[in-house]
């Protein structure tokens, strides 16, 4: 009888950093994601530096992680908050600067929204610092109620990125 895959979904998570040593927060936050349970993490981008978009403080370090999952898309962003809060984030006010921040991009061609959870992550397609590092590790990527991601790069041209 065929079985279900153990790890039968896949997500697409956006991390980025601006306070401290981004760079080492986000590689620790790549760590804290191979680490969550009944997931896998599958690959990872390179980091990238960006300028700040619609958020204070210094330039950005990002990367996205592909990971395989049975966590249901709730219970993955409860894990997504919980690493953030574990790396000693604030909210001060809305698009502070943030010691890490982590965005469930993707699930599935999953399209939802609800009080906690909107997916597709309802800014990805208007992003260079979540879109270049994405297409880096899923060159083919489509964005379900939008479309393939590639195309979309172009039009965020003006958005300074540069892979560390
Ligand atoms: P942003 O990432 O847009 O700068 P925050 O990280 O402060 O903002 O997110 C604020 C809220 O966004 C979170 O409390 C979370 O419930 C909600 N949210 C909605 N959809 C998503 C998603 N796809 N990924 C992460 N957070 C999300
Ligand atoms: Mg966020």
């Amino acid at each position: 009888m065929p079985q279900m895959p153990a790890l039968p979904h896949t997500a697409y998570i956006g991390l980025g950093a601006n306070l401290g040593d981004a760079q080492a927060t986000v590689r620790a936050a790549l760590s804290a994601l191979a680490l969550l349970p009944q997931t896998r993490l599958q690959a990872q981008s390179s980091l990238y530096r960006s300028a700040p978009q619609d958020a204070d403080g210094d330039d950005y370090v990002n990367a996205v992680a592909e990971l395989q999952t049975a966590l249901t898309p709730h219970e993955l962003l409860a894990r997504l908050q919980a690493i953030e809060a574990a790396n000693g984030r604030e909210r001060p006010y809305y698009h502070a600067p943030r010691t890490l921040d982590l965005d469930l991009l993707l699930y599935d061609d999953a399209a939802l929204a609800d009080a906690t959870l909107t997916l597709p992550h309802p800014r990805l397609h208007l992003r260079a610092f979540a879109l270049l590092p994405l297409l880096e590790i899923a060159a083919d990527i489509a964005i379900p109620g939008i479309g393939p991601a590639r195309p979309l790069l172009p039009t965020l041209a003006g958005q300074a990125i540069a892979r560390l």
